[in-house]
């Protein structure tokens, strides 16, 4: 169903350190912080009106790093959000944190200025790993991080583990989600390691300074990380996502489900039913346009096409599935394509018919989504002329 609420992205470009195999947007340097945060509540305030009087449900802090921005200039944020949006009063406010950023003090601040879940970027409890990924932090800091958060009153915690990557065993990696499991944390993502284009890692591969991250070995760590959540009472809602019943991270959901969100930041994507536009991923040309009343992005309104890819695509890796309500108003051409495209895969016992009446990929599969979609896409360069 089409949600009615909406959420709002804060992206926050600086991280102490890079991770050598991240391509997100961020610079290790914070000397324009102040001025990033002066362009970053402008343009808020040049966007209130973006999404159309809907309520708020979610706040999301994702970077970069924005557990390492001083809680003044989150607070700062927040309080542009609240002035300018209409946030409702339970609203999901997350906070994706790292371990070396986790105090007792940064704890309190945060819970005083209303963030209410953390998102703590663990991603192995191996020194020897998150060195050789050149993590800010260490698996003691990890460990304590939640530690620390659970003892400050913040119930709704996640984390993130990475898989696949070498060096990691699959005795590690049954030690690292025991460990969450342990901590009785009610949500866990997990990826797995990939090499990015442009990124030490991507360089380290081609010098041959570390060995490629292997397929096969990433298929057999999902389906232990699979099989332990699971009995561990968790269930997994997203190909990456698993979480104990009722606890789900809202805002991704609003994402997945069709909600429209507004990104602030540069890099930060915004979306509102109809086009999809995204801010400039650079920190000085983002701060010098907003310095001059202009908000730097560029946009693009999504045909029909694109519509029912994404649609297939989002709906593969949720356990919703695709939405049959939201493919039929595409139009009835659209249904009757899917309906004999994925017919295949119905034989092959991939994909079945969910309670809900649509489409869902079987979890055993969920390592594939991406593949299988991208076999069930349109792939004309203007469908929707002989479809609609
Ligand atoms: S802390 Fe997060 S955003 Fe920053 S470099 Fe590492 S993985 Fe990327």
């Amino acid at each position: 169903m089409f949600a009615l609420v909406a959420g709002i992205y804060i992206h926050i470009p600086f991280c102490r350190k890079a991770c050598y195999y991240c391509n997100f947007h961020f610079s290790t340097s914070f000397q324009i912080r102040e001025e990033m945060i002066q362009a970053m509540l402008k343009e808020i305030s040049l966007q209130a009106a973006y999404l159309k009087n809907q309520s708020i449900e979610t706040i999301y802090f994702g970077g970069g790093t924005p557990s390492a921005l001083p809680t003044e200039n989150l607070q700062q944020l927040l309080e542009e959000v609240k002035t300018n949006f209409k946030v409702i009063g339970d609203a999901e406010v997350t906070l994706e944190a790292n371990p070396d950023d986790i105090t007792v003090e940064s704890l309190k601040q945060w819970k005083e200025i209303g963030i209410n879940r953390l998102s703590i970027g663990i991603q192995a409890f191996q020194d020897e790993l998150l060195t050789n990924w050149n993590r800010s932090h260490s698996s003691a800091q990890g460990l304590s991080a939640i530690a620390l958060a659970q003892e400050a009153g913040f119930g709704n915690i996640t984390a993130d583990l990475i898989y696949g990557g070498p060096g990691l065993t699959d005795e590690d990696w049954l030690s690292n989600i025991q460990r969450l499991v342990d901590s009785d944390i009610p949500h866990i993502s997990s990826y797995a390691l990939t090499v990015e284009p442009n990124t030490v890692l991507a360089h380290q591969i081609k010098k041959g300074t570390s060995s490629e991250p292997d397929d096969e070995l990433a298929n057999h760590q999902y389906e232990i990380l699979q099989a332990k959540l699971k009995e561990a009472g968790f269930i997994q809602y997203e190909v990456s996502n698993f979480a104990k019943p009722g606890m789900e991270s809202k805002h991704n959901k609003n994402y997945w489900t069709g909600a429209h969100y507004l990104g602030i930041g540069p890099s930060a994507h915004s979306f509102d039913g109809v086009s999809r536009q995204w801010n400039i991923a650079n920190n000085v040309k983002y701060i010098k346009a907003l310095e001059s009343g202009e908000i730097p992005f560029e946009k693009e309104e999504l045909t029909k096409t694109q519509q029912f890819n994404e649609l297939v695509m989002t709906g593969l890796r949720t356990s919703m599935g695709i939405d049959a309500q939201r493919i039929a108003i595409l139009g009835e051409s659209y249904t009757s394509y899917l309906k004999s495209e994925i017919q295949y895969h119905m034989d092959q016992g991939k994909i079945v018919i969910n309670a809900e009446g649509n489409y869902s990929l079987k979890p055993a599969y969920y390592f594939f989504a991406d593949g299988i979609a991208s076999d069930l896409f349109f792939v004309e360069a203007a469908p929707e002329t002989d479809l609609s």
